[in-house]
């Protein structure tokens, strides 16, 4: 049974102020997916979002789709509207250009990152030879040209390539040295990962917000994967919820349904009051979980 303490904190959510949610989409590739890119974003813009972000496709292979969205964002919607960035396979000056870009298009904020390698994730990072090293190197290549408010990227389960926890801080450290507002996380499904993640940050005084990085479940195979390629783990009874339900998509909406409930109610019983949605360009989930959190259209 909850106690009165926290049945107040989820009573008076509704009158957070202090809420701040933000919600991650990817470029879409075809009509069909544009026109659910583009609904999307219209049922989530009147939550009041920090921002709606679009990602950069490995590579920079989406560098003109996400410059077009983000654009759009801002210009149809009014959301403040950003953008991803990463370092790979090109120069400091091509990245620079691609930030220029992104100021005369009006979008205030980044989502600076160091990008994996072409040959996939867990593979050895090799910067270009003219650019940016990685992402602390990159958020300060973005403070040179302008004021944008910056994120930058943090890992609840420790970064696959950080050779320990001291190293995996220590880089955080870096990026926000270099000028980032804060970090949102990779997605996690141990609510406990995250809270001893900003426990050993906060100890390595690191003060800015570390935002946790929210991924509903529309399908847990398709998420298993994710998960699995950036090194974010799947707990045994997560995967027993989901259990035979391949071919009971109702069953399986519920669940996922009550799973994303159950870690952001959680989340905002620990004192947590800023989330980022990943949202896979879906929004009935994050519509409903925000409501929770004491946030409508
Ligand atoms: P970095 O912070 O540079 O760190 C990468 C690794 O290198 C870490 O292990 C770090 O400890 C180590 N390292 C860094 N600098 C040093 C140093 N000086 N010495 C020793 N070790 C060092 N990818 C995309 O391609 N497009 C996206 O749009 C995208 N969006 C994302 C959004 C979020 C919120 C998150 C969490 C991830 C996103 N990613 C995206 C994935 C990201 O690019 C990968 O996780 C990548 O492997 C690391 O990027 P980073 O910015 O964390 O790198």
């Amino acid at each position: 049974m909850l106690d009165d303490n926290l049945r107040a904190s989820r009573q008076t959510a509704d009158q957070r102020p202090d809420l701040q949610l933000s919600f991650e989409f990817f470029p879409p590739k075809t009509d069909v997916m544009e026109e659910r890119f583009w609904d999307s974003i219209h049922k989530l813009a009147p939550l009041h979002p920090r921002f709606v972000s679009v990602t950069y496709g490995a590579g920079g292979s989406t560098r003109e789709r996400t410059l077009r969205m983000v654009s759009r964002i801002k210009a149809d919607t009014g959301v403040p509207a950003a953008a991803h960035l990463t370092c790979v396979g090109a120069t400091k000056a091509e990245v620079d250009d691609v930030v220029r870009l992104y100021q005369a298009a009006g979008v205030g904020s980044i989502v600076a990152l160091r990008g994996d390698p072409p040959e996939g994730v867990g593979q050895k990072f090799t910067p270009h030879p003219d650019g940016y090293q990685n992402a602390a190197d990159l958020v300060a290549g973005i403070r040179r040209i302008g004021d944008f408010d910056i994120s930058v990227a943090a890992y609840p389960e420790k970064h696959p390539q950080s050779a320990d926890w001291d190293a995996d801080i220590d880089n955080l450290k870096r990026k926000l040295d270099a000028g980032a507002d804060r970090a949102i996380t990779q997605m996690f499904f141990s609510n406990g990962d995250y809270l001893r993640y900003l426990e050993r940050a906060r100890k390595a005084g690191v003060t800015a917000p570390i935002v946790p990085g929210i991924q509903p479940i529309h399908s847990f195979k398709q998420i298993s994967g994710f998960a699995a390629r950036c090194g974010a783990s799947i707990p045994d009874w997560l995967a027993e919820r989901f259990e035979g339900l391949e071919d009971d998509p109702e069953t399986h909406a519920l669940v996922a349904a009550a799973v994303a409930a159950e870690q952001v109610t959680e989340l905002l019983d620990e004192g947590v009051t800023e989330f980022h949605f990943y949202t896979l360009n879906r929004s009935n989930l994050v519509l409903a979980l925000a409501r929770l959190l004491g946030r409508r259209a």
